[in-house]
């Protein structure tokens, strides 16, 4: 805390320009050294090699989005009587980013990259499972020459050292991603010191599909939208909501892709999804589905080594089940039909969440009608992605406070300082 303290005190002077050449350095570093980190975090957190390819790719590419920050980031002025009036964003100082073991490089990038073009510090918690990629984050920023001390990196347990970071009087804001849990007693201990928070939580994301939509398209995607990073995925789209009358068309669909899906080893350059994260989380996720009842299909999942569980779709499943009502954060999906489009609606509100789901129509009003209706923070229509460098991400409800990525993370690693300059 006191390296970065100090490693702050002198990089909130660095100019604008300055501050940007050297986050593009280290987009090039990071750009430069992809395969390596590819390969570190696939093994850090057993996902799939071609999964950690693109996540490296969004690493460099948040650098060099945010290396161009710190020119645009500029004040107002306002007219007032007597004198002017402007406004400046002033970083904030020493930020503790908690980052959680899903995609551990990524998640750190979205939080950090913004966080330097404001001309703060960071102190980085990665997950106790996954610390390896941000370790070797640091080297490479070394390398690219931002001074020591900017970025410091405390591995250890979130009760511990996670916990400290919040309480530490001289941490500014946290911001944080993992669990609706952990980031409750977050927001609880930010508030002694009033810190500033992001808060990236859990989800329970509907994918909406109606009738007249493309079914073949909607079902081939479907399964990814869950069962992608073996559905540790806070934007898992796992409650599949289908218009009752294409409901046994999507099903049939949907299996021969989930059959299809290649789970194995993630080194294994054609695999698609890899084992759970660990022994606890693979516990945790069987115990959604106790026994084959409401299992309609399921993939395959390999023998020996590892923490497997197979891609398994409830159908049909009742819309109180566990299975339904709570994030399960592994690959576990349920289809449940409806009739109208309010009932749609309904359920996909049905949900102390809000962070991302998908609307599936050919018919434009009615997409839009559904995106203003359905209460989360990242939709998209006839499309299951959640998160581009340049857009903002993040949740309503319960899903958490804020937004990252895009022009409204950095505002959230300001704060806006109003100066009147009298001219009498
Ligand atoms: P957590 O929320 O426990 O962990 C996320 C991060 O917070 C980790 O770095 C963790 O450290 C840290 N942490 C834990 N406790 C504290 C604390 N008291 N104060 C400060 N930091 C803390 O998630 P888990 O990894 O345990 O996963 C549990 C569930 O959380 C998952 O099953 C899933 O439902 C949800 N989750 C959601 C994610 C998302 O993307 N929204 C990401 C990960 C999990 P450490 O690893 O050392 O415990």
């Amino acid at each position: 805390m006191a390296r970065a303290r100090r490693a702050f005190e002198a990089w909130r002077h660095v100019s604008a320009a300055d501050r940007g050449r050297l986050l593009r350095r280290l987009a090039d570093g990071i750009d430069g050294r992809r395969e390596q980190l590819a390969r570190t975090e696939a093994r850090n957190a057993g996902k799939p090699i071609a999964d950690a390819r693109g996540e490296m790719e969004m690493v460099a590419e948040s650098f060099a989005y945010y290396a161009g920050a710190p020119e645009r980031l500029t004040g107002k002025t306002i007219p007032v009587e007597g004198g002017v009036d402007m406004t400046f964003r002033e970083p904030l100082g020493v930020c503790a980013l908690i980052v959680p073991w899903n995609f551990p490089l990524v998640i750190l990038s979205w939080k950090l990259a913004p966080a330097l073009a404001a001309g703060n510090a960071a102190v980085v918690k990665p997950a106790e499972l996954t610390p390896l990629s941000a370790l070797a984050l640091v080297d490479i920023a070394r390398e690219a020459g931002l001074p020591d001390g900017l970025i410091e990196v405390v591995a250890g347990k979130g009760s511990v050292v996670g916990r400290r970071l919040v309480e530490h009087p001289d941490v500014a804001k946290v911001a944080f991603t993992g669990s609706t849990e952990v980031g409750r007693g977050i927001a609880a201990g930010a508030a002694q010191t009033i810190k500033r928070v992001t808060l990236e939580l859990g989800g329970k994301s509907a994918n909406v599909v109606f009738a007249d939509a493309d079914l073949s398209a909607a079902a081939a995607a479907a399964p990814m939208a869950v069962f992608g990073n073996a559905g540790q995925d806070c934007c898992a789209r796992s409650r599949i909501l289908v218009e009752r009358p294409a409901v046994d068309d999507f099903l049939a669909a949907m299996r021969d892709v989930v059959r299809g899906l290649r789970v194995g080893d993630p080194l294994d350059e054609a695999t698609q999804m890899g084992p759970l994260i660990s022994a606890g989380q693979r516990e945790t996720v069987a115990a959604f589905v106790p026994d084959d009842r409401h299992v309609a299909f399921r993939g395959s999942a390999p023998d020996g080594p590892g923490f497997w569980y197979p891609p398994t779709v409830l159908y049909p499943v009742d819309r109180h089940d566990r299975a339904v009502a709570e994030e399960i954060f592994g690959p576990v999906a349920a289809v449940l039909p409806f009739d109208t489009e309010a009932e749609a609606i309904a359920l996909a509100n049905d949900t102390i969440y809000g962070l991302s789901g998908s609307i599936w129509t050919r018919d434009g009003a009615r997409a839009l009608r559904m995106a203003r209706a359905v209460e989360a923070g990242t939709l998209s229509v006839n499309s299951n992605t959640s998160v581009r460098v340049g857009t903002p991400f993040g949740g309503m409800k319960q899903s958490g406070i804020g937004r990252e990525l895009g022009p409204d993370a950095l505002e959230a690693y300001t704060e806006v300082k109003n100066v009147y300059f009298s001219t009498a």
